[in-house]
């Protein structure tokens, strides 16, 4: 873990313009500066940029947060590697980075610059080669679309590279996977004849190739082999090109092949990505349900499609959260997605997406009444005990993944009436933890303070967090998120680890937290909302008295009721005259 007080001091150190500058350019209006939205698309600036709040804010489509949540954001790079990314930037060092990823760091910078040199000359060849360009047009697609997935063509040609890279001997195009080295020691270009595909990073930089052969061959795709830039089960190819689309979409399609990437956007559908290699690992499944609500992983409809998907819904499980949604789409007929767009066009498609899926749930059940990897028509025999025992065998360890509370107690709702158990026999039977149980059956509790009040309190706290040292902490129960929010502040001013300051700090102090989303709400209403500061203390203060008033009420009434009944005794008969003599002094005010 990155201990809290770094993130703190990195992001008192970096400036979010500058971060943000890095993708998007920046006018100075104001106090703040404008952009147009790099997460929807819009022809006028909406998306602002404050340095005094360390915050951006986009008044389209309301996203908002800190340089980390920037960056996590526009290049769907997880937390860790944002922080990573962000530290390179100021020259610090992430305190919990083992020496190993630094050397890595350091010998990844050379590489990328010779897959970059090789994505050119395979773009150039392309230009020069009509059987290239004649197999692209004949697959429908304009060279507007090729110059996007900055297609390329590798030569028929043992040493093609040696053109861009005189050194051929140099060790590093071994380790890149440019040029392979046999046994004899002779070297030779791993891509020949192909139509290339580059697969960009999430910064941009080119880190693998796809080659697809023109015509008949095998194999018919050939990747670039796993090297110190290419972990085949961490990228995603087309993902740069895709994410506006994602954004405004909020889904994702995950398809097989390259092809399959370029052939849909050619036809207007953007939103779609490819898996490299054939498993979907957690690790994308994870990072595409942060970019999107919904992810559609998309098959074809054969044994070995058959086993992706159910790769997909196994990997997918543990990162499902109640409110997002994965499903898997099964192409008809014998064809992948390109083929199929081709033949039967977008709104054949799109309806698809929209209507031709199966929700996760409905594939797991599909999946548990069957033994795993057979087909279909080995369902067991539910009719008979041993086939439910089956069945619950099946389920356990697919239950057990699933994340998210409500989904799975439907699921479970479904396997337990296939099983004919009884919701809780199911959940027992499948080794699952009874989930928290929701504040219904808490006791009733008087509040003394509303929610809204605590609102206009966590606001004001939110704006100069040192605010939170006056707070009563006594009186504000945790109960709710904005009570506990409050607290978690006033605990962090306390400790020294939250400093008086921008409202980014206290974004990423919650960044993981039960309050995240609470946080971000609210930050994001005080980043449109440039209120007087002046005014703010006042509503601030005023808020902490009624606070005072109430609770000296409440003691006074305590004291009262026990006064009729005539239990108050000496010393209780003095408090109360104190606090009665201290809300008269209150009321005088
Ligand atoms: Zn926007």
């Amino acid at each position: 873990m990155i201990p809290e007080s770094f993130i703190q001091e990195l992001l008192a150190r970096v400036d979010i313009v500058d971060v943000i500058e890095r993708y998007v350019p920046l006018k100075k209006g104001g106090a703040n500066y404008q952009a147009c939205c790099p997460f929807h698309t819009e022809k006028t600036p909406s998306f602002s940029v404050s340095p005094s709040k360390q915050f951006y804010h986009c008044f389209g489509c309301g996203a908002h947060g800190s340089a980390l949540g920037f960056l996590m954001q526009y290049s769907g790079l997880g937390f860790i590697e944002a922080v990573e990314d962000l530290a390179h930037s100021v020259g610090m060092q992430v305190p919990r980075v083992s020496e190993r990823t630094q050397t890595e760091r350091a010998k990844k910078a050379p590489l990328t610059e010779l897959m970059l040199r090789a994505a050119r000359f395979y773009k150039d060849q392309l230009k020069v080669s009509p059987k290239a360009i004649d197999y692209l047009k004949g697959r429908g697609l304009t060279g507007e679309v090729a110059a996007r997935f900055g297609l390329g063509y590798a030569p028929d040609d043992w040493q093609g590279l040696q053109s861009v890279f005189p050194d051929y001997n140099d060790p590093a195009l071994v380790e890149c996977g440019l040029v392979i080295e046999n046994d004899q020691g002779r070297r030779y270009d791993r891509f020949r004849d192909r139509i290339m595909f580059p697969i960009q990073d999430q910064r941009g930089n080119v880190i693998g190739f796809g080659g697809r052969v023109i015509g008949q061959g095998e194999p018919k795709y050939l990747n670039s082999p796993e090297t110190p830039l290419f972990e085949k089960g961490r990228e995603l190819y087309g993902l740069s090109q895709a994410r506006r689309a994602i954004h405004d979409s909020d889904t994702v399609i995950v398809v097989e092949g390259y092809m399959d990437v370029v052939g849909l956007a050619q036809l207007g559908v953007e939103n779609v990505v490819a898996s490299l290699g054939t498993a979907t690992t957690g690790h994308n499944a994870q990072r595409l349900l942060r970019q999107a609500n919904r992810v559609v992983f998309c098959f074809d409809r054969d044994s070995a499609g058959d086993r992706a998907a159910r790769r997909a819904m196994e990997n997918s499980l543990e990162f499902l959260e109640d409110g997002k949604r994965v499903d898997i789409l099964q192409m008809p007929g014998n064809q992948d997605p390109d083929e199929y767009i081709r033949e039967q066009g977008k709104a054949a498609f799109d309806n698809l997406v929209t209507s031709g899926t199966t929700p996760l749930s409905e594939f797991l059940i599909r999946e548990v009444r069957k033994p795993a990897g057979e087909s279909l028509d080995k369902q067991f025999n539910l009719a008979t005990a041993e086939g439910r025992a089956q069945l619950i065998r099946e389920a356990k360890p697919l239950l057990q993944r699933i994340a998210a509370p409500v989904l799975r107690t439907q699921v479970v709702k479904v396997v337990a009436s296939l099983a004919e158990l009884s919701q809780a026999e199911a959940e027992a039977q499948c080794g699952l933890k009874p989930l928290a149980r929701g504040r219904a059956s808490a006791p009733p509790q008087r509040r003394t303070i509303q929610i809204s009040q605590l609102k206009t309190l966590l606001r004001a706290v939110l704006r100069r967090p040192e605010r939170a040292a006056r707070l009563p902490l006594d009186q504000i129960d945790t109960e709710s998120a904005e009570g506990a929010a409050l607290h978690v502040i006033a605990n962090a001013i306390d400790h020294g680890e939250l400093a008086a300051g921008n409202m980014g700090l206290v974004i990423e102090h919650f960044r993981g937290s039960a309050h995240e989303g609470l946080i971000g709400t609210l930050t994001a209403e005080l980043a449109i909302d440039d209120g007087d500061e002046s005014e703010e203390e006042i509503v601030f203060e005023d808020t902490l008295e009624r606070l005072r008033n109430a609770e000296l009420a409440g003691r006074i009434n305590a004291l009262n009721s026990r006064a009729r009944a005539g239990t108050l005794t000496a010393a209780e008969q003095a408090d109360l005259t104190g606090l009665l003599a201290a809300k008269a002094g209150r009321m005088a005010k």
